[in-house]
């Protein structure tokens, strides 16, 4: 932590569709930096997770909303062991189930619940220092003064291959599944999945995590900033 607070803060994003690579190069890169990480993806499923609790209907936008405000959401920033909790409970596997993947693009499109959880990811990059933040509109609309911002992507074989080995489910049914996710999320009217002017893109399907890595490392040197 003191070498933290002595470390020049910065904030990278990351963004880019499901099984591009977000989380693990996220997380590895905050590691090598002394930064803090904040999983974006795991706050819209944790608030996901708590309207199917309250078995309100998905597309009763209000009753959504509603129930975003209500809940006391708690997500760490330790990125070798972060957890997130609803109302003080640990919902860290409940959230990666196929209910709250199914359901969790429509519950981000609410765009009252985007307002809220926006709000909470800027007071925890302006409290972190240091910090890389994965998403789909972090470049754009969460961080735009980011020191770098990233689009990862990957071709959908490959991201499909790589979630279904994460997940242990089949290749197909979860190819089916992202697309149906890329849709929803790069069609919704409130801050759609995209790629920010300023981000580089770099196409992760024929690299591995260290490379991804080591490029992004590159770049911030090279912008002066680790
Ligand atoms: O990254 P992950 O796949 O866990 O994200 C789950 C879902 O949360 C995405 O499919 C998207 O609907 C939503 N999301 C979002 N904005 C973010 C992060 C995630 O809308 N910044």
């Amino acid at each position: 932590m003191e070498e933290n607070e002595r470390a020049r803060p910065c904030v990278v994003a990351v963004d880019g569709p499901s099984g591009s690579g977000k989380s693990t190069v996220s997380r590895r890169l905050a590691v090598g930096l002394g930064a803090r990480y904040l999983d974006t993806g795991a706050m819209y499923r944790a608030i996901t997770w708590a309207v199917l609790r309250s078995g309100v209907d998905l597309a009763d936008a209000g009753s959504v909303a509603k129930v975003a405000g209500e809940v006391e959401l708690r997500v760490g920033t330790d990125p070798q062991g972060y957890g997130v909790s609803v109302d003080g409970v640990s919902v860290d596997a409940e959230i990666r189930g196929p209910q709250v993947t199914a359901a969790v693009s429509a519950v981000a499109a609410v765009p009252a619940v985007r307002a809220l959880l926006v709000a909470r990811q800027r007071e925890m990059i302006a409290n972190a220092g240091r910090i890389v933040v994965e998403g789909r509109d972090i470049g754009s609309v969460v961080a735009p003064e980011a020191d770098l911002k990233v689009y990862l992507t990957a071709s959908e074989a490959a991201r499909a291959a790589r979630r279904s080995a994460e997940d242990a489910t089949d290749v197909a049914a979860t190819a089916a599944d992202l697309a149906r996710r890329d849709r929803l999320d790069s069609t919704r009217r409130a801050d759609p999945l995209t790629r920010a002017a300023d981000a580089v893109e770099l196409d992760t399907t024929g690299l591995g995590i260290d490379e991804v890595v080591a490029r992004l490392r590159d770049l911030l040197t090279g912008r002066g900033v680790a």
